[in-house]
């Protein structure tokens, strides 16, 4: 089976397990407590935060772990509004995670918030100027993603950023997507908050981190015990905080070729799937697109025919987001990007890891042009 789904989920990795099999068992403390149990905890904690710090160049006491992307996006998009200390505007896209759109809208419907989405240019991508357009005297928080996880769009974020804080207005991204393959540093990308999730890195589920600047005000969600300075309480998933510490340790010195080689199969997939279906067409941005991901649209199938017909043939993809799998929805993302409802339905993604090589693309482009035509002539 090749399994090409990592947007969705990935597998723990093997030197993960391992860092976080001694806080599962002798070291199972909870750092809060002030014995010397507690201690060792606090202490493979605070190691974990230090180590997350250097790799996504901010201070330690400026990552909160949260359970995942979906908790820091809601920290992220609910915390900083309100804390904000006037205006009720925000400034995001149509294409974003739904923690991001739903958190806007729950500013919407309960605190009076208006929010403004972003017109999208080619392959969804922001135009950094439209950002500068939208935004407004009480605007209090831009919010774009890093990466989109349906087309693979990778957003000019560092220009977005400089044109956010320029007008004094935090800026947060969503880099649960970009994270596993992309530099996502809190100052390099010149962001005030920034999201990842741990089981897209190959750390486990149920872990997840905010890094936020110490200068952002933040009102905090989850409200309790306090820990995490107060932005964020319960009582802190150590192992998970270690085993993502080192996930992010491990891409952080992974060498850049491995980006080269996945990227390689990417377009060995793209070019080999375009050439031989007729009428497929890439979704998302040719070249600013994450170097694992390959999204398309089978005008004419069903994309949830089309997953069934692949993973017969031993591959597993995905019809868009995990999220949104099992709803007879047409995706969001593709519906903003001007697909209609009905083509939408037609979408299939592949997410590589750095294990595809280009001999696995030819695999795939075969068993796609074959499992399309299965799928088109019962139409
Ligand atoms: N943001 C993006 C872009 C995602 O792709 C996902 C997960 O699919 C999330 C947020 C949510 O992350 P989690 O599954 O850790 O809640």
């Amino acid at each position: 089976m090749m399994y090409l789904d990592n947007a969705a989920t990935s597998p723990v990795r093997r030197e993960v397990l391992e860092a976080m099999w001694p806080y599962l068992t002798a070291d199972f403390g909870n750092p809060s407590s002030h014995h010397a149990v507690g201690e060792v905890a606090a202490r493979g904690l605070a190691a974990a935060r230090e180590t997350i710090a250097t790799a996504l160049d901010c201070r330690a006491a400026e990552i909160v772990f949260t359970s995942g992307g979906t908790e820091a996006n809601n920290l992220a998009v609910k915390g900083i509004a309100l804390a904000a200390p006037r205006g009720r505007h925000i400034v995001t896209t149509a294409i974003e995670h739904e923690a991001v759109l739903a958190s806007c809208d729950y500013l919407r419907r309960h605190h009076g918030f208006e929010v403004s989405l972003v017109q999208l240019g080619d392959g969804g991508l922001v135009d950094p100027g439209e950002v500068a357009a939208a935004l407004r005297p009480d605007t209090t928080l831009v919010t774009i993603m890093h990466a989109n996880n349906e087309i693979g769009t990778v957003q000019p974020i560092r220009a977005i950023a400089d044109i956010a804080r320029a007008a004094g207005v935090p800026i947060h991204t969503d880099a649960v997507q970009s994270a596993p393959w992309l530099e996502v540093g809190l100052r390099s990308l010149g962001v005030d908050a920034l999201s990842v999730s741990g089981h897209k890195l190959g750390a486990p589920k149920g872990i997840g981190l905010l890094a936020v600047r110490g200068s952002v005000p933040i009102e905090p969600v989850l409200h309790g015990g306090g820990q995490e300075r107060g932005r964020r309480s319960g009582t802190e998933n150590v192992a998970g905080a270690v085993g993502l510490a080192e996930a992010i340790r491990l891409r952080a010195s992974a060498s850049a070729s491995i980006g080269d080689a996945v990227r390689r199969s990417r377009d060995a997939i793209i070019d080999g799937v375009l050439g031989a279906v007729p009428g497929a067409f890439l979704t998302g941005h040719r070249d600013a697109r994450l170097p694992a991901h390959a999204s398309f649209c089978f005008p004419g199938t069903s994309g949830e025919a089309v997953l069934l017909e692949l993973e017969r043939r031993g591959i597993v993809s995905s019809s868009g987001s995990a999220c949104a799998a099992g709803s007879d929805d047409a995706s969001h993302v593709l519906v903003a990007l001007g697909i209609d409802d009905d083509t939408a339905r037609t979408a299939v993604r592949f997410t590589l890891d750095s294990t595809i090589v280009e001999a696995d693309a030819a695999r795939v482009v075969s068993a796609v042009a074959v499992a399309v035509a299965a799928v088109g002539s019962l139409r």
